[in-house]
């Protein structure tokens, strides 16, 4: 059999003909080089217009490279035409096998996109011998094409979170489907100021907004303003997720100021490597924790207190009718603000705050997974720890896009991988 057959059979062009294939001399890795020709008769196509022109006249051969085969590095070799276009003047024909001025050819692309989903940029470099450039030209032009082919109709429930980069204050603002069945990342921003997420609703279209019945945030100011005048139709969830981070930041900060006083004041420091075994519920804790946790509860700390404060308020999700759980939560609420500690106060006067969107919690049960946008964030965390070389945000955000971004692809003659 010859290389032409099995060619022609993964990868074969219209208006095209595979030639003669050869070694290439010289060089450390094996290599083959295939000629291409135009089929005789075949009009060139102005890559201008997409229309068949004239042809202008040939330039010197160029090599586009093609998916390797058994470690064989291999390239398509073809002497370009150039078009007399009547509407664009002279252009460099479009061939069927790249684009523009790529000297990969677009299957290998999709080839080194696809594996860079599994692997890091940089192993999937190393393994077919190209540069980490090459490897992000192909993920950036897959991530293009599938944005573009991307249906955001019927979608019913967002979920808008940010995350840090950059070891800094940088954020990043998401938004993410968290649907059943349809979980991925819309949209990534840069900062978490209002217009980060208002792009998002001038990027979808008045219908594709009015779809949206649910959404997930938590209680930055700058998103509640433009949830509320962008999905005035939509319910609006502060979801257990966000709430339960809110609520750990707060324990957290009761005992990082508790321990320093303590310190201050010649205590023993009994809080010292607390952190976890306060933050941790009951079911995760170690039995040494347990112990730690049990020495404390003999204090009435602040740290102690908010940490029961905290652990009874997990009670509140277990309800099904709104109506007992809003019951529950005034009562934790006026219970909090007696506390007199301030870090919690400071959550129950947010909590009483914002009760109705929280209390949408309930309404949306079914339809917005709970869990679901703390499952992409963390994904999304570990493709930017992942993300060793990324230093510019179009990376970043090429990045997330890839892994998350759930996003379509075109129809393949043959898989190769
Ligand atoms: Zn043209």
């Amino acid at each position: 059999m010859q290389l032409k057959t099995i060619l022609n059979r993964v990868e074969s062009f219209k208006s095209f003909v595979y030639g003669k294939a050869r070694w290439v001399e010289g060089v450390s890795r094996p290599t083959l080089e295939v000629e291409v020709h135009a089929r005789k008769n075949g009009r060139a196509i102005c890559s201008g217009c997409d229309r068949p022109g004239p042809s202008y006249d040939r330039l010197p051969q160029r090599r586009f490279e093609f998916v390797p085969l058994w470690g064989i590095t291999v390239y398509f070799v073809y002497a370009m035409r150039r078009v007399d276009c009547p509407s664009c003047g002279v252009t460099v024909e479009r061939v069927p096998w790249a684009r523009g001025k790529s000297h990969l050819t677009t299957t290998y692309r999709w080839f080194l996109a696809r594996w860079a989903k599994r692997l890091s940029w940089e192993e999937v470099a190393t393994i077919f011998h190209t540069s980490w450039r090459n490897v992000f030209e192909s993920v950036k032009h897959a991530v293009f094409w599938g944005y573009v082919h991307r249906d955001l109709h019927s979608i019913e429930a967002i979920g808008v979170d940010e995350i840090q980069w950059q070891r800094g204050h940088h954020y990043l603002t998401l938004v993410y489907q968290i649907e059943d069945g349809m979980k991925r990342l819309l949209w990534v921003a840069q900062e978490r100021t209002e217009q980060s997420l208002r792009g998002f609703f001038q990027y979808l279209s008045d219908t594709e907004r009015q779809s949206i019945r649910f959404i997930c945030s938590d209680m930055w100011r700058p998103y509640l303003k433009v949830i509320a005048e962008q999905l005035k139709h939509a319910i609006h969830v502060l979801d257990r997720f966000h709430i339960m981070k809110k609520m750990n930041e707060a324990v957290d900060e009761v005992r990082r100021g508790e321990a320093a006083r303590l310190k201050r004041d010649g205590y023993e420091e009994v809080l010292k490597h607390s952190r976890w075994c306060l933050l941790k519920r009951r079911e995760n804790r170690t039995e040494k924790e347990t112990v730690k946790l049990s020495e404390l509860l003999q204090y009435n700390l602040q740290s102690v207190r908010s940490h029961l404060l905290r652990e009874d308020f997990q009670r509140f999700w277990e309800y099904t009718s709104p109506g007992w759980a809003v019951k529950f939560l005034d009562q934790w609420c006026t219970r909090t603000m007696r506390s007199k500690i301030e870090p919690m106060k400071k959550i129950a006067t947010s909590l009483r705050e914002h009760r109705d969107l929280i209390l949408n919690w309930f309404r949306a049960k079914g339809t917005v997974s709970s869990g679901s946008v703390e499952g992409l964030n963390n994904k999304a965390k570990l493709t930017l720890r992942k993300a060793y070389g990324f230093r510019t945000y179009e990376a970043i955000e090429i990045a997330l896009y890839h892994t998350l971004g759930d996003l379509p692809e075109p129809n393949f003659t043959h898989e190769f991988c």
